[in-house]
């Protein structure tokens, strides 16, 4: 019996592996997105149930346990998944940030609560062993506090960063302390010699330093650095989950573990070279504390128009490039936008959408909410693609962005967004820029594209301003495109 369940764990293991990195596969276009989310949860669905089969391959002491934890396992999985369902159809898009970042933490707290069964049972067979175990239980715990204080952060409920002089000392310090007392369980174990406290408190010790450094290491940075933070957890998280997967000796573990580390860790590199910094910048330096443009720096001034004449013109106009941002998404306005978009294709003039690679506050977040709306894809560019053809464009729509198309990060040195490439809006003969007032972007900076000559702000919430827009256009007889 052992040996058949073994077979078919493994068996179950490899498809499960196979569906991981399929759906991954296909998660890389919006086209085929939707069928690879399913087709890695269907993998998911898999490697829990294969978990089950452990019943039928438990040694004689985990038996008299066996029914009672099986138990357990249900009602978790009955728990957890009713939980997670729930929270999926709620969540809105501008909140998803937050929840993967809850999602990441408890990831990183079941690699680390795995480490933990581990080494309280004392079954950690070898040193080499005991390390993996330690390391993955260290990655796994800081991913699970710093992942929290993530959340909190993008929740609001913490709203300052918490900085103060020796910070990143103290931090290093902990860390060392830490490594210390995790180096000394190894040679307590290895030595066979009798530790100065017990082994169950060195342990402690170990998780409780782990946790309090992921709390410090996130606490000092800015909220608006968060998913480039929750990618770098994320990355922590799939590499504790392999280590994990590494001591249970499961492959399914360790696959998936691998393939989120080792995803996170090319999301996290993308982000950081989309916003121009470097990984230790967004760590270890305070966001836009450096010298800011102010507003009086800046020549030309804001002009208002309404939003019927913003759309009347783009109706006359040949070609228009749509900029959206995280306005867009805070507004909900992706439906109506794309029915202007109709109805300017209606009357013949040519559309395109420009996203820029960090626009909105999550990557893809943009042509996430595009495709919500069924925009066609073949409309839908990438910066590099695109950014040639505003200078030959008659209207660029900015719409509830704002970094993403700030010339700062051209010339301002001193610009936190400074080398940021950016969508070169300012280039279109016209820009209307769709916004509610005077507020700022993530990076809390002026942007001297508003001030330009060729610019005209169309004040208000997105999502009203477009219904305008199309009642206006539309009163002039204009039809939607099929
Ligand atoms: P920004 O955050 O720079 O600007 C958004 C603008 O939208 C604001 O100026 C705001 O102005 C306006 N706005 C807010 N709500 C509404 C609404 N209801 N209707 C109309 N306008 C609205 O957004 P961008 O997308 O341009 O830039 C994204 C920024 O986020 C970049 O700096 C990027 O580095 C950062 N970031 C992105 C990440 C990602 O992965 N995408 C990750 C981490 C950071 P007002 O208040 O006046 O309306």
């Amino acid at each position: 019996m052992t040996s058949i369940a073994q077979l078919i764990i493994g068996v179950t293991d490899l498809a499960a592996a196979f569906l991981f990195m399929y759906g991954l596969k296909r998660m890389s276009s919006p086209v085929t997105a939707p069928s690879g989310i399913f087709v890695a949860g269907i993998g998911m669905l898999v490697a829990i149930l294969a978990s089950f089969l452990y019943v039928f391959d438990a040694g004689a002491s985990a038996k008299p346990h066996l029914v009672a934890n099986a138990g357990l396992g249900v009602v978790a999985l009955i728990v957890g998944g009713g939980v997670a369902w729930w929270a999926g159809k709620k969540v809105a898009m501008t909140a998803m940030p937050q929840m993967v970042a809850i999602y990441n933490g408890m990831g990183g707290g079941a690699a680390g609560a795995i480490a933990a069964v581990e080494l309280f049972s004392a079954r950690v067979p070898g040193a080499v062993q005991l390390v993996v175990t330690l390391l993955g239980a260290l990655i796994g715990a800081i991913s699970f506090s710093g992942s929290l204080i993530a959340w909190a952060k993008l929740q609001g409920v913490l709203n300052k960063p918490l900085r103060v002089k020796g910070q990143q000392i103290f931090n290093g310090l902990v860390m060392l302390t830490t490594l210390a007392v995790g180096g000394y369980i190894v040679f307590v174990a290895d030595r066979g010699v009798t530790p100065l406290i017990p082994m169950p408190d060195l342990i402690w010790l170990f998780f409780g330093c782990a946790l309090v450094f992921g709390i410090l290491m996130t606490l000092p940075i800015g909220g608006a650095d968060m998913p480039v933070v929750i990618s770098i957890y994320n990355a922590f998280t799939g590499l504790a989950v392999g280590l994990e997967g590494f001591v249970l000796q499961n492959p399914a573990l360790m696959i998936a573990g691998m393939v989120v580390g080792a995803a996170g860790l090319l999301l996290t590199l993308l982000m950081a070279k989309a916003m121009n910094r470097s990984i230790s910048n967004i760590l270890f330096t305070n966001f836009g504390t450096v010298v800011q443009r102010k507003q009086g720096d800046i020549k030309g001034s804001l002009k208002p128009v309404e939003a019927g004449d913003a759309g009347i013109f783009m109706r006359y106009a040949s070609t228009v490039i749509i900029v959206p941002g995280y306005g867009l998404a805070v507004a909900q306005g992706q439906q109506k936008l794309y029915e202007f978009v109709k109805l300017l294709q209606g009357a013949g003039v040519s559309v395109k959408f420009a996203v820029h690679p960090v626009a909105g506050r999550m990557p893809g977040q943009m042509d996430v909410l595009l495709a919500e709306a069924g925009v066609p894809y073949d409309l839908i560019f990438q910066l590099d693609d695109i950014n040639e053809e505003f200078a030959n464009t008659d209207v660029a729509l900015v719409i509830g962005a704002n970094d993403v198309v700030n010339p700062a990060a051209r010339t301002e040195k001193s610009s936190p967004i400074y080398g940021m490439p950016i969508l070169n809006a300012d280039k279109a003969k016209k820009v209307y820029v769709v916004k509610r007032g005077e507020g700022k972007g993530y990076a809390g900076i002026v942007n001297a594209l508003f001030y330009g000559d060729n610019c005209d702000m169309v004040y208000g919430d997105a999502a009203a301003v477009l219904g305008k827009m199309i009642e206006a256009v539309r009163a002039l007889g204009t039809k939607a495109a099929a």
